[in-house]
């Protein structure tokens, strides 16, 4: 008799965020990330919803990475009455409770404006800290019925996974957010050879991003700019994964003399508490990055870098000469120091304003990379004469003919592949090209809706 499961789509189906997916195999109930949905106008309600499940009767929470839309809701599922067993890599163990626990204030002030209680408290992270287990990458951890599953290298983020599941002869993956390899940092997303249930995301379904050699070209050119107008350099960055690569990058163009030495201020608490975690984990990174180790370099800390923890330290980047460059937070300019270096560069015809990540519609961010040369800035109006760049390439999603080709290496055993955590758009003309392409048989499935697996 063939085994039947059925996997319910509860959030990240038709949209980025809200990854949260339920297996039920007929012997146990599982759960794949439990993330919030951001960046939409129901967003926040949805978030705040109870789960349309019973969270005590789920006995495993398997998380693929630390990015709040995939495990921003993990403390409510714990204080909604989960007391089963979370799984993760040791980085996205680390990573999540220190992103989840910077969280707990912007929670208590949204809760404050909107007169709610706060979705969680520090108190509903410290007792969901005992039920997270670690494991490595390609560890087996079995479960009731002849199931097992392992973590593979998603190369998205520090300790990024994929999950794979097992029964018999059959194999499911959910992919988590997929890289954009080959990344500065991180070891290439792992094939899913052997497959034959897929679900996988779509960020970038419907579109290309530039090659790793034309983004470094690209990053070059600018900080060259930057020198002879001696300008400044300002850019908005994710904590987890891009500040890193960046930091990276430019150390190794100052090192090897590509760019002019200058000041470089990393102005994020939180980012300088990620890059902290990255350094504890040198065997979670590339090749080229461990001989770097290896030679003697220590990682992520050079003679021009200045890491600005306290808001004291933080001011004196103002009086620090031109050239300088300057990465703070948060990504999309919603908050975060990044907003008093707007406030004070954005109107200086020889700053450079560089976004390298994606700009959620209304964003700051995304209102000045859309060319608006006046924005307003906690009240006060800011003109923009700064040059204002982007560089897409420094995004850790695939793009779509990565996505393509890496299901291209299952192609001899996929039976299905279930298309979601991408905009509508982007997530149904990837399923298009897949049928098209590769001639597999790909759905984009519906918020909330079931299939059946004879997994
Ligand atoms: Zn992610």
């Amino acid at each position: 008799m063939p085994h039947k499961t059925k996997i319910t789509f509860y959030g990240g189906a038709g949209e980025v965020t809200g990854s949260n997916f339920l297996i039920e195999t007929g012997e146990q109930n599982i759960l794949v990330d439990c993330g919030f949905f951001q960046g939409c106008d129901t967003c926040e309600v949805r978030t705040r919803d109870s789960f349309e499940y019973d969270p005590s009767t789920i006995p495993y929470l398997f998380v693929t990475h630390p990015h709040l839309d995939h495990v921003g809701r993990i403390p409510k599922l714990v204080k909604d009455g989960f007391r089963g067993v979370i799984y993760s890599t040791p980085p996205t163990r680390d990573l999540a409770i220190l992103t989840l626990k910077d969280s707990v204030h912007i929670l208590r002030e949204e809760a404050k404006q909107n007169k709610k209680p706060a979705l969680f408290s520090e108190e509903d992270i410290e007792k969901m800290i005992p039920l997270w287990k670690i494991v490595p990458y390609h560890e087996t951890i079995s479960l009731e019925g002849g199931v097992s599953v392992l973590f593979k290298d998603a190369g998205h983020v520090l300790g990024s996974s994929m999950v794979e599941f097992s029964r018999g002869d059959k194999k499911l993956v959910f992919t988590g957010d997929l890289g954009n390899s080959p990344a500065p940092l991180l070891k290439d997303t792992e094939s899913i050879e052997g497959t034959n249930f897929l679900v996988m995301e779509s960020v970038y379904g419907d579109r290309n991003h530039e090659s790793r050699n034309e983004r470094r070209e690209m990053l070059e050119d600018v900080i060259e700019e930057v020198a002879a107008k001696k300008g400044t350099l300002l850019i908005p960055a994710f904590s987890i994964e891009r500040t890193q690569e960046l930091l990276f990058e430019i150390e190794r163009m100052m090192e090897t003399r590509q760019v002019p030495p200058m000041p470089v201020f990393v102005d994020s608490p939180l980012a300088i508490q990620v890059t902290e975690i990255y350094k504890k984990y040198e065997e979670y990174f590339n090749k080229e990055v461990k001989y770097i180790i290896n030679s003697g370099n220590d990682l992520f800390s050079f003679k021009q870098l200045h890491l600005m923890r306290s808001t004291e330290e933080s001011k004196k980047i103002f009086e620090a000469q031109n050239p300088k460059i300057i990465i703070a937070g948060s990504g999309m300019s919603m908050g975060g120091r990044i907003i008093y270096h707007e406030k004070h560069y954005l109107g200086d015809p020889n700053t450079m304003f560089l976004i390298i990540g994606y700009q959620a519609p209304g964003s700051l961010g995304r209102r000045i990379l859309e060319g608006n040369r006046e924005v307003t800035i906690s009240g006060e109006k800011i003109s923009v004469r700064a040059r204002v760049l982007e560089i897409r390439g420094y995004s850790s999603h695939k793009d779509l003919d990565n996505l393509i080709h890496f299901v291209e290496k299952g192609i001899d055993t996929l039976q299905n592949i279930f298309v979601v955590m991408g905009e509508m758009k982007s997530a149904t003309f990837l399923t298009q090209r897949l049928r098209d392409y590769l001639g597999v048989n790909a759905v984009a499935p519906r918020a909330g809706e079931s299939v059946d697996i004879d997994f």
